[in-house]
């Protein structure tokens, strides 16, 4: 892990997270390109803190997800375990512990637009995702409690693009700035702030073998009694209204489509962020 320390315009401490995951190099160039262009801690009036991190050298020198275990399924993890991730676990919570707002750079094999997830929505999570200029986010908290997002407060992970595309580059940077205007870190232009809408994560839906074939795209409603996706092993007909894919991929992962979602409501703007936010 390494950690890069960057002065913040406001009182804040916020971390940004990259290469979590090896494969997904966005994430590295994200942060690397936010280390050459914020300033030093010691050019900085702030009292705040841009902490910028490189989770998983190992795996990103490597190309590959992880070495030994999914670091973004081993938490809480155990820093005596043999297995790289789940060791380095407890030493990238104790990075962030105690952080007023957390950002984790993701990229996947499924399909655009950009979205966002959350485990559990605090102010500080309200204020990330209504700001990063997203349509969509995931609420995780009734799916896996092993990823960063539900054992770290404040934590939204963001899915900024298509595995190795420079648009997830592109977008991730800006993204990442808006996040950290948001919380007073960067003071070059005022934040935007939109409404979102919030998805809820049912279930993850299984892969079995053969030729998987997937039928929706992310957050496209699933008509009653169509099959969302198949293989030799499963058809997966969906027989209730409401049913959105989400991190829908064929290849993108060898045990599951994706998740199934269902769209609840919509997360707006904290009211006096619509027009003037506080630091
Ligand atoms: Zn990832």
């Amino acid at each position: 892990m390494e950690i890069i320390e960057r002065g913040a315009a406001g009182a804040a401490r916020v971390a940004v997270i990259g290469g979590l995951h090896g494969d997904e190099p966005a994430g590295e160039r994200i942060v690397r390109r936010l280390a050459d262009r914020l300033p030093d801690p010691a050019e900085t009036t702030g009292e705040g803190t841009v902490r910028l991190i490189v989770a998983n050298e190992p795996a990103l020198d490597a190309g590959v997800r992880y070495t030994d275990t999914d670091l973004n399924r081993a938490f809480p993890g155990d820093a005596d375990s043999d297995e790289y991730e789940r060791a380095l676990a407890p030493e990238l919570m104790a990075a962030v512990d105690g952080f007023d707002a957390v950002l984790a750079i993701h990229t996947s094999h499924s399909a655009p637009p950009p979205f966002a997830i959350y485990s559990e929505l605090t102010p500080s999570v309200r204020r990330t995702v209504t700001a990063l200029g997203v349509d969509h986010v995931l609420d995780a908290g009734g799916l896996r409690s092993t990823t960063l997002d539900s054992v770290v407060p404040h934590t939204v992970s963001v899915e900024v693009g298509r595995q190795g595309s420079e648009a997830a580059v592109d977008f991730g940077l800006e993204a990442t700035r808006s996040f950290l205007r948001a919380h007073g870190a960067l003071a070059d232009e005022s934040p935007i702030y939109q409404s979102v809408t919030v998805v809820e994560g049912l279930e993850e839906v299984p892969k079995g073998g053969g030729e998987p074939q997937v039928n929706f795209a992310n957050f496209e409603e699933i008509p009653e009694g169509a099959v969302f996706a198949s293989d030799d092993v499963y058809t997966h007909r969906v027989e209730e209204a409401g049913i959105v894919p989400v991190l829908a991929s064929e290849h993108g992962y060898e045990d599951i489509f994706g998740l199934y979602g269902r769209i609840t409501g919509t997360l707006d703007p904290q009211p006096s962020e619509e027009r003037s936010p506080e630091l």
